[in-house]
């Protein structure tokens, strides 16, 4: 099937109060804009030919809405009839097809959109400011942590410098404001919602830039903190271990009771658990060695333990410095899968040109990476957390240093002048939908049909 095209008369904008949403994902979705307005897209699958063809009208203060057929021959709402010029109610969640028939003409569901914000903003919240409060510095919190289990609250950069303090005297960590012995500490992005709700009604709560800056700068809490020191392994490593427990009996961290590397782990030290291997290692913000993914803010032990002269396949559970290196020092040997959001032909097509340049994969990625070293390349698509710090030197995990070869590769792709892909792909016209189109990779036709190395330019 051709793809088809849907567009509606009136602009886009803030008076969006319903929706048609086609049942083909091919078609995107109409904005309804004003109180009254005409339909005007295309009515059957097999046509570009765009017309007039209902008019849906808001009936104020009911929830309710009626349409009316202004097209020439008989529509479908919610399975009967509707023939020109007759006006029906609908509601949300009623099926409109655009003529008398489902086959070959567009279905739609009617659906509103400004319901749910009004629901959002209706749920108010009887909040006391003081409670948003960070006992340390006693102003509203900044980025927040939350730690366990007294579940209390604190600013990033107040909670790690407390942190940081109890290190220094080898004091069990305890809650600045309960003392209760801490088991861990992580970001509450939910609460940190309520932070930016609060400062946004009470402007003259917030604190100095100064202050603010001053906080990110000690900020050391990025992904979940265990707290305190590790028990000793279990010696039962070998055997099979589910995550949480070995999360409880604390796969052990090689530097508590052990001084490696000129560093022993105290009661106080907070520890980063590894996403890759479940081990252990103390979180030491201040070494500038990598403990945690640029890509993903996730902890990866491999570049650590590497740093501390310490090889895998020891006593210990540590992961091999390969599984966290700099980008520039992973290997590919072919274009992933999901370079192409798994378009298959995209995927070979990419692999051709690189072939036909007569070079790799791996040296059309180190190629890139300079480029975007230099500036070169707009990060807008690159799917990483930081992705404007992100460099060839950056530490990387598989999953990210896969998503930055996809975001490189794309670029390439995109660099490529048509008269150089293969013949069968040059004259092809951009699909609407261009990378993020969620056809591609179930029909090969429409993979092969419409070029997907391209921005969006609707839905
Ligand atoms: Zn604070
Ligand atoms: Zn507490
Ligand atoms: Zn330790
Ligand atoms: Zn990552
Ligand atoms: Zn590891
Ligand atoms: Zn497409």
């Amino acid at each position: 099937m051709e793809a088809g095209e849907c567009s509606a008369i009136g602009g886009e904008g803030d008076g969006i109060w319903a929706k048609l949403v086609p049942t083909d994902a091919q078609c995107s979705g109409i904005d309804i804009t004003s109180g009254d307005m005409v339909i005007h897209s295309e009515v059957t699958c097999f046509s570009s030919k765009k017309q007039s063809w209902c008019l849906i009208e808001k009936v104020p203060h009911s929830g309710k809405a009626t349409i009316k057929n202004i097209s020439q021959g008989p529509i479908i709402v919610d399975e009967a009839i509707v023939g020109t010029e007759e006006t029906v109610n609908i509601k949300y969640g009623s099926e409109i097809v655009s003529g008398p028939h489902r086959e070959g003409h567009l279905v739609f569901h009617f659906k509103e959109t400004s319901f749910q914000k009004q629901d959002t903003k209706a749920l108010m919240i009887p909040l006391d400011v003081e409670h948003a409060k960070c006992s340390i510095c006693l102003n509203i919190w900044h980025d927040v942590v939350t730690v366990s289990p007294c579940l209390h609250n604190f600013c990033n950069g107040c909670f790690s410098e407390w942190l940081r303090r109890s290190e220094k005297k080898c004091r069990d960590v305890v809650c600045p404001q309960c003392r209760a012995t801490l088991q861990s500490v992580g970001r509450n992005y939910f609460l940190r919602n309520i932070e930016e709700a609060i400062l946004q009604t009470f402007p003259l709560l917030r604190t100095s830039n100064d202050e603010l800056a001053l906080l990110d700068n000690r900020a050391s809490v990025r992904s979940n903190l265990v707290l305190g020191a590790q028990k000793p392994s279990s010696r039962n490593r070998s055997s099979g271990f589910s995550s949480e427990e070995s999360f409880a009996s604390g796969l052990a961290c090689p530097q508590c009771g052990n001084l490696i590397g000129g560093f022993k782990c105290n009661r106080a030290t907070a520890h980063l658990q590894c996403q890759a291997c479940s081990g252990m290692m103390p979180s030491r913000p201040d070494v500038g060695i990598p403990q945690q993914c640029l890509g993903c803010d996730r902890a990866f032990c491999g570049a650590y333990w590497r740093a501390q002269g310490l090889d895998p396949g020891g006593e210990y559970t540590i992961c091999s410095p390969e599984t966290f290196q700099p980008a520039s020092r992973w290997t590919i040997s072919r274009v992933p899968d999901t370079t192409h959001e798994y378009n298959r032909y995209e995927q070979d097509i990419t692999e051709w040109c690189i072939r036909q340049m007569g070079k790799t994969v791996q040296a059309t990625v180190l190629e890139w990476i300079t480029k975007l070293d230099n500036r070169e390349i707009d990060r807008a698509r690159l799917q990483l957390k930081h992705a404007e710090a992100v460099t060839s030197r950056t530490h990387l995990c598989s999953d990210c240093f896969c998503k930055l070869v996809n975001f490189l590769l794309y670029w390439f792709r995109l660099s490529m002048p048509r008269h150089l892909l293969p013949p069968d792909a040059s004259n092809r016209e951009d699909c609407w939908y261009g990378y993020a189109c969620r056809t591609q990779h179930r029909n090969a036709d429409h993979a092969k049909k419409r070029n997907h190395v391209c921005r969006p330019t609707r839905g």
